[in-house]
């Protein structure tokens, strides 16, 4: 049995912060004035000789900071988990889920401890230090991350706003030289990231595990409240959630899909309330498009290919629809006749519209990644031809995904003769003339103006994403102490719409050496 969350609070004890940092926010309670029963109160573990790794400009400025703020006294030793600040308010919160299908039990934030919750001019910011130390929730493992992951999930956090796809943030990694066991030997590191709050699927299905309705409901009302406060004018508000969980779940999906982005590890503890993209560890990019691309080395099923991210958030939402179930089928109710029935009819509905909202947000993502506008009588149906044609081709051909939609931006509707930059991405180049041609005629039909559209594919079809290779040579460097290329990488990413000529290699196709790199949940 893991410890009880009492027997953790008891032995925290609050350092106060010997180098205090100045912060340009106010803070509330937030998650923790929901219950003591939701989280333990306890202070990071330290971690000696922390040093900076780096400080994400546009992260620091959500709360009110500039890029500079790493430097300032307090900071790395408040980041890294070293001393408690007196705004700080330091929890690890407990959830369960379901792993690669199976339900796991008990969960929780084994070594994330979120410090406060920040008010803000851009609102509310939970600060979370991940790799801080031991928790009630730590299970067989050991409270830290590596320094590998840790810039892996920095730079993808970054880079995934960037790319304006929704997810949580990072505003720093400090490390710390203390060695960390994993397959090898490695140091350790703090990412602090941010959220609105860090409420997963797994919150919920930990108290209906329980048969805790009270604490259910008191969750659902907390996200409601806080973050969906229009599900409360819905006659069915705990029905309006899921719903809205559903839709923002469709959203996110359908965005993943179009930037080619393969999570890894979609257990419904990794599903965030707000539908945003949380955990970060054996994620990828597609490189050369496999529609069945793994890209978690321990995923040996292929479970969490890139071709089942939406089926899999669906079955993930299913389990939420499990656990919020009780909030309208009060256990004492569940014996009458046709309550049960009617109790899961309910949470179908609120489940379906995932279906059409992902078909409807698909659609509209590929169509701007085509630089077509929606068909006449906006039945997306109409698009699916040219999308299933291209999709069949890009595979068969291992076409380089992100270096694909942005070669296709320069194309012309009228002139062949210019196909090159794309069409030398192609074996077949005959295959890819056929797809061509159909997609000019489509553009030719809708009078498509060839500047004005590539504008604003160009806007759309990133030139930079987080390829594997690039993470990996940033880490090499950073294990030798050198942080720049951490932060030059951020910096490219961070505008990865825009072309950046000092900056062309980051665009180019993998390396041979990255097709030998393995990602597994190891971190
Ligand atoms: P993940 O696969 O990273 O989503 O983690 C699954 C669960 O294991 C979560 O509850 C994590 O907090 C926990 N966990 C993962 N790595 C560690 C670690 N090194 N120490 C403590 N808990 C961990
Ligand atoms: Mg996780």
């Amino acid at each position: 049995m893991p410890d009880t969350p009492q027997s953790f609070a008891s032995q925290s004890s609050r350092a106060t912060a010997s180098v205090p940092l100045s912060i340009p926010f106010s803070t509330s309670p937030g998650f923790a004035a929901i219950g003591e029963k939701f989280f333990t109160r306890l202070p990071p573990t330290p971690l000696p000789a922390p040093y900076l790794v780096s400080v994400a400009p546009a992260a620091a400025a959500l709360l009110g900071w500039d890029a500079g703020i790493g430097n300032e006294q307090g900071f790395v030793e408040t980041f890294v988990g070293n001393q408690v600040p007196e705004w700080a308010d330091p929890i690890a919160t407990v959830y369960s889920g379901h792993q690669f299908g199976v339900w796991a039990g008990q969960l929780g934030d084994g070594r994330a401890i979120r410090l406060a919750q920040a008010e803000t001019g851009t609102g509310p910011w939970e600060i979370q230090v991940k790799g801080a130390g031991l928790t009630p929730y730590s299970r067989m493992a050991d409270g830290r991350a590596v320094l590998r992951s840790s810039i892996r999930e920095y730079l993808c956090s970054e880079a995934m706003a960037a790319l304006g796809v929704p997810t949580t943030r990072a505003l720093s990694i400090v490390g710390s030289d203390a060695p960390v066991r994993r397959e090898t030997i490695e140091t350790s590191a703090v990412v602090t990231r941010l959220s609105p709050t860090f409420i997963r699927f797994g919150h919920f299905e930990h108290f209906a595990a329980h048969d805790d309705v009270a604490a259910l409901r008191q969750l659902a009302d907390f996200v409601i409240d806080n973050f969906m406060p229009a599900c409360r004018e819905d006659a069915q508000p705990y029905q309006a959630l899921l719903r809205e969980v559903s839709l923002r779940t469709a959203d996110l999906i359908a965005h993943w899909q179009a930037v080619g982005f393969c999570h890894g590890v979609m257990n419904t503890d990794n599903m965030s309330i707000l539908g945003l993209t949380i955990d970060y560890g054996p994620f990828g990019f597609l490189d050369a498009f496999d529609a069945n691309h793994i890209c978690n080395h321990s995923d040996t099923q292929g479970r969490y290919a890139y071709s089942q991210q939406p089926q899999v958030a669906f079955w993930n939402l299913h389990c939420l629809a499990q656990a919020l179930l009780p909030l309208w089928l009060p256990p004492e109710e569940s014996d009458k006749e046709g309550a049960r029935e009617a109790a899961v009819e309910a949470a179908r509905a609120a489940l379906d519209p995932f279906r059409d909202r992902y078909a409807a947000a698909f659609f509209r993502h590929y169509r701007a990644k085509l630089g077509l506008r929606p068909p006449a009588g906006g039945d997306d149906k109409a698009d699916e031809p040219l999308l299933t044609a291209l999709f069949q081709l890009l595979h068969a051909q291992r076409v380089d995904y992100t270096l694909f939609w942005r070669k296709l931006c320069g194309i012309s509707s009228t002139d062949a003769s210019r196909d090159a930059p794309v069409r030398d991405l192609f074996l077949d180049r005959a295959a890819f003339d056929t797809w061509v041609a159909d997609y000019r005629a489509r553009l030719r039909a809708e009078q498509s103006h060839d500047a004005a559209r590539e504008l604003e594919m160009l806007a759309v079809n990133p030139k930079y994403v987080l390829r594997n290779h690039l993470a990996e040579t940033a880490i090499r460097r950073a294990r030798e102490k050198d942080f720049s290329e951490v932060d030059r990488l951020l910096a490219v990413l961070s505008r990865p719409f825009d072309e950046q000529p000092e900056a062309e290699h980051y665009a180019a196709l993998p390396p041979d050496w990255a097709s030998g790199l393995e990602v597994s949940c190891s971190s």
